[in-house]
């Protein structure tokens, strides 16, 4: 390896490493259940077709197969009715060998996900987007936190990077990525920016960040003109041009000013499943009764 080499593997924050560690943990809880006659295990439900869900959903089984955990996939067409899939919904929240039920977004327009949303019981949403675990992230006692935005405290914990006093700043605040970040990283004193496509002068804010945090799905939005000098960057962004998967960030470009960053793929992508994952055997351990005290 060249020297130049070794200095970028130094700055990677490898995703895939924290997410194995997440699922190692997990496994050993997985065969304490099992020991009781109990098998963690998810359903989930894909409506219609979108290239990226169907992408997304054989991830997610992927990673159940690989810690032991039941997935259980339900794939409907593009013509399901509302009606319909609260019916299953209600039958999954019924069902005492389910853990876990996450219903891949988006859904037809015809479909009122929040309506959706609300209909998973709340000790069920492995997703962490119910209204319920949702407003407890406010005060931290959420059953279920939400994968993405978890997975990148987590990593954050792991490689040691204390938020506590730095300015984050968030660009995207989606239900599902910025807006419960934000939250997160306030809950652990950081000095927190929230961003979005109306917000002016953008790198004027980016510039002071000590961590930048991007989800906008555009791509290579960010160049070094947007990076203060030692930085973390996290870049949440997956856009797929021609089959090949693009962040938020040009890595080539920012890479010299950067003291921590996440490659695409292999950054947050990993870590949102196996917080899923986490989520999942979290949901059969609170049913169990056994200690909940994962990584
Ligand atoms: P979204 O697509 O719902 O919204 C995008 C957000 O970015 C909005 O708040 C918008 O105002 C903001 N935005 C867009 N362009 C901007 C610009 N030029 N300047 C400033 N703000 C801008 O958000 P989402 O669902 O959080 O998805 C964002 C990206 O993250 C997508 O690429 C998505 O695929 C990806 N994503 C990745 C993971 C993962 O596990 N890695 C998980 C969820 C989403």
């Amino acid at each position: 390896m060249t020297e130049s080499n070794l200095g970028i593997q130094k700055k990677l924050i490898d995703g895939r490493l924290i997410a194995s560690k997440i699922e190692l943990s997990i496994s050993e809880k997985i065969v304490e259940l099992k020991n009781k006659g109990i098998v963690p295990s998810i359903a989930v439900i894909l409506v219609g077709k979108d290239p990226a869900s169907v992408v997304y959903v054989r991830n997610k089984e992927r990673a159940a197969q690989r810690c032991g955990i039941l997935s259980k996939k339900d794939v409907y067409p593009e013509s399901l009715t509302e009606k319909e899939l609260l019916n299953k919904i209600e039958e999954l929240n019924n069902d005492p060998l389910i853990h876990g039920i996450l219903v891949q977004l988006p859904l037809p327009p015809h479909i009122n996900e929040k309506k959706i949303m609300e209909a998973i019981s709340p000790v069920k949403d492995v997703d962490g987007f119910h209204p319920l675990n949702v407003g407890k992230i406010f005060t931290e006692d959420a059953l279920f936190y939400p994968c993405t935005p978890y997975g990148i405290v987590k990593m954050l914990d792991y490689y040691d990077i204390s938020v506590k006093g730095k300015s984050c700043v968030i660009i995207g605040q989606s239900n599902i990525v910025g807006k419960p970040l934000a939250i997160m990283l306030m809950n652990r004193l950081a000095t927190v920016s929230s961003l979005n496509i109306f917000t002016k002068d953008i790198k004027s804010i980016t510039a002071k960040a000590d961590i930048l945090i991007s989800a906008t799905g555009k791509v290579h939005l960010i160049d070094e003109s947007y990076i203060k000098k030692g930085a973390v960057v996290i870049d949440v962004g997956i856009s797929n041009i021609g089959g090949k998967i693009y962040g938020d960030v040009n890595f080539e470009r920012v890479i010299n000013k950067v003291s921590k960053i996440t490659p695409v793929p292999g950054g947050v992508g990993p870590l949102t499943v196996a917080v899923l994952m986490e989520n999942t055997v979290k949901s059969a351990l609170v049913k169990s009764g056994i200690n909940i005290k994962l990584i």
